[in-house]
């Protein structure tokens, strides 16, 4: 079984992040504000921590109109509909239908809201390519144990080193490999072993199982 995460792994999340941009600067949003803004709502919920929504930057921007909430989220809506299977990399489908021709499980599991990750996997039509697809608001671990509990060889690719040291060492049965994305720089964290390609976890998956 492989289990992929969706932002910056299959997902081009920069992008995605630019088009939202755009919807609120055509309504009016200063630039700098928006940024400054669109980070900080990221982790105003704290049962939600880390996760954006269009609901949480409405209310730190002080948007309170229905009408224009309404406007800006199917604005949203509508763009990223239009942008579609643009947002995937280019290695995501090609892997995945790979996978499955070898009888690989494949399934998605992805920490975010949930509205906003059903746009992404609705505007992109990638779900019918994952046997189960997973959204949690919090922590992928109880998940990956699970999923681990069940699966002899399980491999677990991600892009954020932190969520993979910490799966390696909770999980240390979990095959982990960190996906390294030009357009997603890492900084100076770092993890091993590591892909530039999804494909590469082709072949060292025939080594394994
Ligand atoms: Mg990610």
């Amino acid at each position: 079984m492989v289990v992929f995460d969706l932002d910056n792994t299959l997902f081009k999340t920069p992008l995605f992040k630019q088009d939202i941009y755009k919807v609120f600067i055509a309504h009016g949003i200063d630039p700098e504000v928006f940024w400054k803004t669109f980070y900080l709502s990221y982790d105003i919920e704290p049962q939600s921590k880390g996760c954006y929504s269009l609901q949480k930057h409405f209310s730190i921007l002080n948007v309170d109109s229905p009408i224009v909430k309404q406007e800006i989220s199917s604005k949203v809506t509508e763009n990223v509909y239009t942008r579609g299977r643009e947002y995937l990399y280019v290695d995501v489908l090609p892997t995945i239908l790979e996978l499955k021709r070898r009888d690989e499980k494949v399934v998605l599991l992805t920490k975010g809201d949930k509205e906003s990750q059903e746009l992404k996997l609705d505007a992109t039509h990638i779900r019918e390519y994952f046997d189960e697809i997973k959204i949690v608001s919090d922590n992928k671990l109880p998940v990956l144990k699970e999923l681990s509990q069940k699966n002899k060889v399980l491999v677990n690719i991600n892009n954020h080193p932190d969520e993979l040291r910490v799966c390696s060492s909770k999980i240390p049965q979990i095959i982990c490999f960190l996906i390294k994305r030009s357009d997603y720089p890492i900084g100076d964290s770092t993890f091993s072993p590591s892909v530039e390609n999804l494909s590469e976890i082709i072949d060292k998956l025939k080594h394994k199982t």
